[in-house]
């Protein structure tokens, strides 16, 4: 399903359109972190066209599960947004580019005199929504970088790393005995 809407249909009043948005840019775009846990992004928009100009309000809303990035355990996150576009008509950005900066704009792209698509929109909006660094919980005690305890469950009896030792010198002694 994409999210599109043909233009014969807008008018000067708001459309109110609810579709979905096939989740799966998810496993091309964001699939080494992210997976997606609903089959489509909920996308809710309306739209007004005035001569050739479409504006557009919507905000989108899906469950992405993932593996924190601290302690390795799945979690699941919501993401959702809102976001505003205008569309112009074909050739109209061109013309302009010189002297309105519509070229500038990423709120503004043309449509194809047909109808508005806004799939590519709300992939990009929602990729920016995933965070970089997704954690099951702000406060994740992660793993111990010695011996690998899930902090959040349990402790260990590690004695604290010497202060010229950051977790990232332990794992990498850590694999290099274990390659051996
Ligand atoms: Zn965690
Ligand atoms: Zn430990």
């Amino acid at each position: 399903m994409s999210v599109s809407c043909n233009l014969s249909l807008l008018t000067s009043t708001p459309t109110e359109r609810s579709d979905t948005l096939d989740n799966g840019w998810c496993a091309e775009r964001a699939g080494d972190v992210f997976r997606a846990v609903d089959p489509a992004l909920a996308v809710q928009w309306s739209a007004t066209k005035v001569a050739e100009v479409v504006e557009v309000k919507g905000h989108f809303r899906g469950r992405f599960g993932f593996d924190c990035s601290r302690c390795a355990e799945p979690a699941e996150l919501t993401i959702e947004d809102s976001f505003e576009h205008h569309f112009v008509g074909p050739g109209q950005l061109d013309a302009g580019e010189e002297t309105d900066g519509f070229d500038a704009d990423p709120d503004i792209s043309e449509h194809d005199g047909v109808q508005i698509e806004l799939d590519e929109l709300v992939i990009e909006l929602a990729l920016l929504a995933l965070p970089t660094v997704p954690l099951c919980d702000e406060g994740c005690k992660g793993l111990c970088p010695q011996c690998g305890t899930n902090l959040n469950r349990s402790t260990c009896s590690c004695s604290p790393l010497a202060d010229n030792r950051t977790p990232w010198a332990a794992l990498q002694d850590f694999k290099i005995a274990g390659s051996r």
